[in-house]
């Protein structure tokens, strides 16, 4: 089985991110169609740009299988999340959640190939044949070689905004320290709350006296 480099096993991460305030009651979509899943995919480099055009007027064709597929990536990306989540908690795994994943990763999977590419045998996902759900084989991919990777699923952390941000991050500080998505943003939100409640609590005891 071919070796994935870091960018590759983080990718899993920001497809889950794909889902803001995951861990909230009011989470915020950003993917609502295939079309939204190959301009994920192409923004992550995943695909040319030549290779989303021609997706996208396949998925025009076939409306049904595209949403199928579609269908197919939010469920995988939501076992993903649970997983990753489930470990994080140290929780035992939903056997449905492995279930979902075992399912997309069998039939990614099937899509690998070892091929000669500048006199070196390298591992290629085989796209000769057009396949909508092509998009979904890397995700899985990474995402499998994510959790039987102990060093650097053990960097993974998620975000600790308590309004449910729940956006997972890899902690690449040295003394695994890291807590926020964002020290500009939710970080800075929580020490500028912190700040909020020292004021606040001073100027009670002002009055207090
Ligand atoms: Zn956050």
């Amino acid at each position: 089985m071919s070796t994935l480099s870091t960018d590759q096993r983080e990718l899993c991460l920001k497809f889950a991110n794909t889902l803001h305030w995951h861990a909230s009651d009011h989470p915020w979509e950003t993917l609502h169609s295939y079309a939204d899943l190959v301009g994920w995919t192409l923004d992550a480099r995943l695909l040319s740009p030549e290779e989303a055009e021609e997706l996208l007027r396949a998925a025009q064709a076939q409306p049904m299988v595209a949403a199928a597929v579609f269908e197919r990536s939010i469920t995988l990306r939501e076992a993903i999340y649970r997983l990753i989540v489930a470990h994080i908690n140290t929780e035992e795994p939903a056997a449905e959640d492995l279930i979902d994943m075992n399912h997309e990763l069998s039939s990614a999977l099937a899509h690998q190939q070892v091929r000669v590419v500048d006199q070196s045998f390298v591992w290629i996902w085989n796209t000769d044949t057009p396949a909508l759900d092509r998009v979904l084989w890397p995700l899985v991919r990474s995402a499998a070689d994510l959790l039987t990777s102990p060093e650097v699923l053990a960097r993974v952390g998620q975000c600790a905004d308590d309004r449910g941000c729940g956006w997972f991050f890899l902690d690449t500080s040295k003394n695994h320290s890291r807590r926020w998505c964002d020290i500009n943003d939710c970080g800075n939100r929580a020490k500028q709350r912190r700040h909020y409640q020292r004021t606040r609590q001073a100027r009670a005891a002002q009055q207090d006296d």
